[in-house]
């Protein structure tokens, strides 16, 4: 264990006060570089916005419990499924092309921590839009930005049960939405659809019983509200590549 980092948290309100502002500074840099490349390293990542960031969308309680409990659970579980095994020191998007024969701790745990990575680095508030290039794609792929809004809100709130809906990227470099139950995503070999996630939609109860309680599509409808399409650009370059 020893051998690997953690990214101490940051923007947590007074715990962060605590830390020297050259410690900031590099802590800054360190959240700036996250990629999914850095997920490789299975490292438990820093929140990027404090737990109130995302008001009145979605409600501090709620974030502090799924990001500090219910993500680094994931996390906590997955670094104990691999440690001692082959997957001990193979890059997660490798094992998830083998999932079905890792084991459903790793299957369950791994998707569940790399799931949620993309999930709090998806959302925050601020006035990005879509870039040139993803806009394009989106209209090829769905007509307009408005009926990709319906295909993925559709896809997350018919989601039976837990999981999550997808925008991702298909093989042949197209753009698709679709779901996924538990915490499979569409990296994993076991998945029904297949590609590179871009934008997750959490749709399990945790990730908005508090606020919206059984109104699961009022919640969905509100994540509009704030995604981080800075982020969603990003990745839609570095899928496209
Ligand atoms: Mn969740």
């Amino acid at each position: 264990m020893e051998r690997r980092k953690f990214i101490r948290n940051i923007g947590l309100g007074a715990a962060a006060t605590l830390i020297s502002k050259k410690a900031v500074s590099n802590e800054l840099n360190n959240l700036k570089r996250i990629k999914m490349e850095n997920l490789q390293k299975p490292e438990f990542p820093s929140l990027p916005y404090p737990y109130d960031g995302l008001e009145p969308y979605m409600d501090a309680q709620t974030v502090e419990i799924h990001y500090d409990r219910h993500h680094r659970g994931y996390y906590n579980n997955f670094i104990k499924a691999i440690e001692g095994t082959p997957y001990e020191n193979m890059p997660i998007e490798k094992i998830f092309t083998e999932v079905s024969k890792a084991g459903n701790a790793i299957r369950n745990n791994g998707g569940g921590f790399y799931n949620h990575v993309l999930w709090w680095y998806s959302l925050g508030k601020g006035s990005s839009k879509p870039s040139a290039g993803l806009s394009e794609a989106i209209n090829k792929a769905f007509g307009s930005f408005d009926k990709f809004r319906e295909a993925l809100g559709t896809a997350a709130k018919t989601q039976f049960g837990s999981g999550w809906g997808w925008l991702y990227m298909t093989p042949d470099k197209n753009l698709a939405v679709g779901s996924t139950s538990n915490q499979d995503n569409p990296l994993m070999d076991i998945s029904p659809i297949k590609g590179i996630p871009l934008l997750p939609f959490d749709v399990w109860e945790h990730a908005y019983y508090l606020k919206y309680q059984n109104k699961r599509a009022d919640f969905i409808d509100n994540l509009w509200n704030i995604i981080n399409w800075d982020e969603i650009n990003k990745r839609y370059q570095q899928a496209l590549a």
